[in-house]
């Protein structure tokens, strides 16, 4: 949709951060920030906020507000009804009633854990976990997060009252295994990854209740990660290789 009304004037927003996720596609990654708590990654800090007097005491608080652009998924527009997947894919509802990507400014926002802060040469890195950002991701802002206006615990929430009820369990064929146990040194908490991805079920909504043969491939960090499901509650992950073979 192009927009026609005037606006009062342009606003330019440039990134002050881009994004280090093991997510490298959008396929899989969770549906919100703290679902797959054991996802790690980071952010850079970059241009004029690239400095350690940007994050001054920003340690003190546990979790932050990244606001960021949906870059992967920017190009493709939008339009005022969406179909969000927590109602099975088949209600159409207002944009600007849901988490969708597709928006009028593709701005989105996650309450992520933030796990230190380093100062690595010229550079200001935040370490990050529990994040639903693509690799990549150009952020546009950080803020504290503050529980005492943040955190509403008396509200209507809609459609998304309660948290995504789904959890799958996740089992691993022996090539599977040796794959995680090869790379345990740099990677210790990736086959809690893998599952705490595969628990959420990533598949299309309208699949989750039906017998399913498919051989679905996700990838994460360099991984190339195949799996299926055994029946409806179970899933297997049959192969892990790297992108390069
Ligand atoms: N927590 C954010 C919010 O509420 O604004 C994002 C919610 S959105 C439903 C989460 C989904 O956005 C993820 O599952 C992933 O598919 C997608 N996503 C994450 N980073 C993205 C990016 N940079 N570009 C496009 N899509 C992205």
């Amino acid at each position: 949709m192009t927009n026609t009304t005037p606006t009062p004037s342009d606003i330019t927003i440039k990134p002050i951060g881009l994004v280090s996720s093991p997510y490298r596609e959008k396929f899989a990654i969770p549906r919100q920030p703290g679902l797959v708590t054991s996802a790690k990654g980071s952010i850079q800090l970059i241009g004029q906020a690239n400095t350690a007097d940007s994050v001054r005491e920003l340690t003190q608080f546990s979790h932050i507000w990244v606001l960021f652009i949906f870059h992967g998924t920017q190009a493709q527009g939008w339009k005022p009804l969406v179909r969000p997947p927590r109602l099975g894919g088949n209600k159409k509802i207002g944009v600007l009633a849901t988490r969708s990507t597709f928006r009028p400014n593709p701005i989105g926002m996650s309450v992520v854990k933030l796990e230190r802060i380093e100062q690595r040469n010229q550079d200001i890195i935040l370490h990050i976990s529990g994040m639903d950002l693509l690799d990549q991701t150009p952020v546009v802002d950080i803020k504290p997060y503050i529980p005492y206006s943040d955190a509403i615990t008396e509200v209507n929430a809609g459609f998304a009252q309660q948290p995504p009820q789904i959890s799958l369990s996740v089992n691993f064929t022996a090539q599977a295994q040796q794959a995680i146990d090869n790379c345990r040194h740099q990677l210790p908490d990736f086959a809690l990854l893998i599952e705490q991805v595969l628990a959420q079920d990533p598949r299309p909504a309208y699949k989750q209740t039906k017998i399913d043969n498919k051989i679905y491939g996700m990838t994460l960090y360099h991984f190339n990660i195949q799996w299926r499901m055994l029946d409806l509650q179970t899933i297997e992950v049959i192969q892990i290789n790297t992108s390069d073979g």
